[in-house]
Formats: C-alpha cells, sequence, structure tokens
C-alpha cells in the first residue's frame, strides 16, 4: 500500500503514520515526489484496510499497490531515479557509457585502456576482478590484484569503475575499490549477496539473470531496494533462448516494458547480448533508439588475445565509431551524450 500525503502534511502528520505502520508490524518507505511525500509499506502479507489510514491528518489517499514489486515500481513513485555518481548521473538526461574489458588482465593492459577510454570522455571503466565462469578451468581474474589495477586507473585518469562482485565473502574489499558494483547475471538471483550489496549503500549495477524474467528481474531490485538502497541501476545483458547463433537474445522488449513498471534506470550490454563484436554497433544503436539510459561495451586493445570474451570485444577505435554515431542518435532522442568525439562527423555508414 502506499499513504499519498497532501502538500500541505506538516512533519509531525507524516511522523504519525510512520508510526501507524511499524505499529502494525510492517516497514515504513518515505518516497520523496517533485510535489509531495508518499510513503510506501512493505513487510504485510494480504491487503491492508485503507480506513487504517484514511481518517489520519495530512492523508490524501491509500492506495492498494497492484504490483509484487513495491520500491522499485512506478506505483510507488513515479518519477525516474537520477543516480548522481562523481557528478555523473545515471537516468537522467545524458546517456551513461561504461566501456572496458571483459576482465582486468594486467596493469599495461587497464593503464592504457583507461587512459584511451578517458580520453574520449568515457565516464566509467568497467573490468571484472572476480570473473564467475561457466568451466573452473577458465580465467577466474586477477581478484585482488585487479581491483588494485582498478584503484590505480580511477587515480590516474578519474575514471569511474564498475567492476563485479562474485560473493559475499570478497564484498568489502569490492565495495571499497569501485564507484558502481555489478552483480552478474549468475548472481541475479542470490538474495544474501543482493542484501549484502545493498546494505553497503553503493550504488548496484543489477543484471538480468540469463533466464529471469522481467518481474524476477525486478523483484531482484527490490531486494536491494528493501535494504534503504535506492541506487540500482538494472542491465539487459540478453536470455537464453533456442537460437544458437548469437550467444543470447538481447531482449530489447525489456526496456521500454520496465521503464513502464519501474523508475529505476536501465542500461543494456550488447557485448553479451549478442555476442559477438560485429553486432555490437547494431544492438547499440537499436538499445538506445528502444530508450535505453546507457550502454555497457566490453572493449579490449587486443581482442584476439584476451582471457575472456574477446569474441564479443570491439577495439577503441570502433567504440570511437560508435560514439560517433550514438550522439546523432542521441539528438533524435532527445538525450545527451558526453562522450561523444567534439566535432560530429558525418553518418557513418551502417556495417
Ligand atoms: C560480464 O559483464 O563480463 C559478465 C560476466 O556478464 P554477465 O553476468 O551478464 O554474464
Ligand atoms: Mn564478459
Amino acid at each position: 500500500m502506499l499513504i499519498a500525503m497532501k502538500s500541505t502534511a506538516t512533519d509531525e502528520q507524516i511522523d504519525a503514520v510512520k508510526e501507524k505502520i511499524r505499529s502494525m508490524g510492517y516497514k515504513p518507505h518515505a518516497i520523496g515526489g517533485a510535489q509531495r511525500i508518499a510513503i510506501g509499506i512493505t513487510g504485510n502479507q494480504g491487503k491492508i484496510d485503507p480506513s487504517n489510514f484514511l481518517t489520519m491528518g495530512g492523508v490524501a489517499d491509500a492506495i492498494s499497490v497492484s504490483k509484487p514489486f513495491k520500491l522499485v515500481g512506478r506505483e510507488f513513485k513515479p518519477e525516474n531515479t537520477e543516480i548522481r555518481i562523481n557528478g555523473n548521473i545515471i537516468g537522467g538526461n545524458e546517456l551513461t557509457i561504461i566501456a572496458g574489458p571483459c576482465s582486468v588482465e594486467s596493469r599495461e593492459q587497464i593503464i592504457d585502456i583507461a587512459d584511451i577510454l578517458a580520453s574520449m570522455g568515457i565516464q566509467f571503466l568497467r573490468g571484472g576482478a572476480f570473473k564467475p565462469r561457466t568451466s573452473p578451468y577458465s580465467f577466474q581474474g586477477l581478484k585482488e590484484k585487479g581491483l588494485a589495477i582498478l584503484d590505480e586507473a580511477r587515480s590516474r585518469t578519474g575514471i569511474n569503475i564498475v567492476t563485479e562482485v562474485r560473493s559475499e565473502e570478497t564484498l568489502a574489499m569490492v565495495a571499497e575499490v569501485t564507484d558502481i558494483i555489478q552483480i552478474g547475471a549468475r548472481n541475479m538471483q542470490n538474495f544474501a549477496l543482493l542484501e549484502a550489496a545493498g546494505s553497503t549503500g553503493k550504488p548496484i549495477l543489477l543484471k538480468r539473470g540469463i533466464s529471469a524474467t522481467i518481474e524476477e528481474l525486478l523483484m531482484a531490485a527490490e531486494y536491494i531496494a528493501h535494504q534503504g538502497n535506492p541506487n540500482i541501476i538494472l542491465c539487459e545483458r540478453g536470455i537464453r533462448t533456442f537460437e544458437t547463433y548469437t550467444r543470447n537474445t538481447l531482449d530489447l522488449n525489456a526496456i521500454p516494458v520496465i521503464k513502464k513498471l519501474s523508475h529505476l534506470p536501465i542500461i543494456v550490454d550488447p557485448s553479451h547480448g549478442i555476442g559477438r563484436w560485429d553486432g555490437v554497433h547494431a544492438m547499440s544503436m537499436a538499445s538506445i533508439a528502444a530508450g535505453a539510459d546507457g550502454l555497457m561495451i566490453e572493449v579490449h586493445n587486443d581482442p584476439e588475445h584476451a582471457l575472456s570474451d574477446g569474441y564479443q570485444s570491439i577495439k577503441p577505435d570502433r567504440l570511437k565509431l560508435l560514439l560517433n554515431k550514438l550522439g546523432h542518435l542521441a539528438d533524435i532522442m532527445d538525450r545527451k551524450i558526453r562522450s561523444h568525439p567534439p566535432e560530429k562527423i558525418e553518418l557513418i555508414k551502417a556495417e
């Protein structure tokens, strides 16, 4: 249930509603809107009788929420959530571009790519230090050493870091270094990890599970929000279907659907979505055209020798071309892109 307060409601009236919710054994969540405050209720199993609240001072309405997700739903909060990270806003008018290799492989590799990306105006560097791999014999990441390399890249260039947490045991060390904690597809329903990561208060990039429905993704986000952390970025990264020519099937449908259901920002990872470098431009453009708030793209200086996901990684020069195309698309979509090469060259033809 959502208690909508009148715009004239006093602090005392708001506190009285919260206290009433607590006295019923539930949890109140104040949601600040542009016009007025609303108070969401979670923790109830069945329906709550609205008359409990309608007679209280300052209450405008008591609205029952039809969706199973509450805090991340638009019914609770109609305005888009904007996440502020060191001068960048995710979910605002500006598109967010996160780029970098699948894995942190060496100091030289990360310093090189961080310098290049920073010079292009990219705000976020991705790179996994703890890699969740299908095979235990595949490269598992440089772990703590990888985190130290990412930290150095940030101090050197000022670029923000996005890196994945694979387990609760390593959460504290990841959270200390990263600006955004990535929770990967395989951990989307690791509820203990979602809660622990949520309680760090750090922004969380939550990737859609390999076979997760949109509702399951939003319920996973609800676990994080329920820890009092509203800074969640959803990420569509493709789902498993019967198709074998592509690694996954990028579910572009999810973008407008999620935009309607949730106030959280949603970005797209076209690299995992299609699984081949020669499809990354097309899927990136399609994602922004579908209304995504940004992209997370795997970029590698030497994809042929990458220790993971080389086949789906693009080289920095191709990222530059893509940013140019995205600049044109951003104009059409009424959005901005900071990491756009300053001189707009002629629209590059589709490959
Ligand atoms: C990744 O981003 O490199 C990754 C492992 O992604 P996902 O969890 O979506 O498979
Ligand atoms: Mn990868």
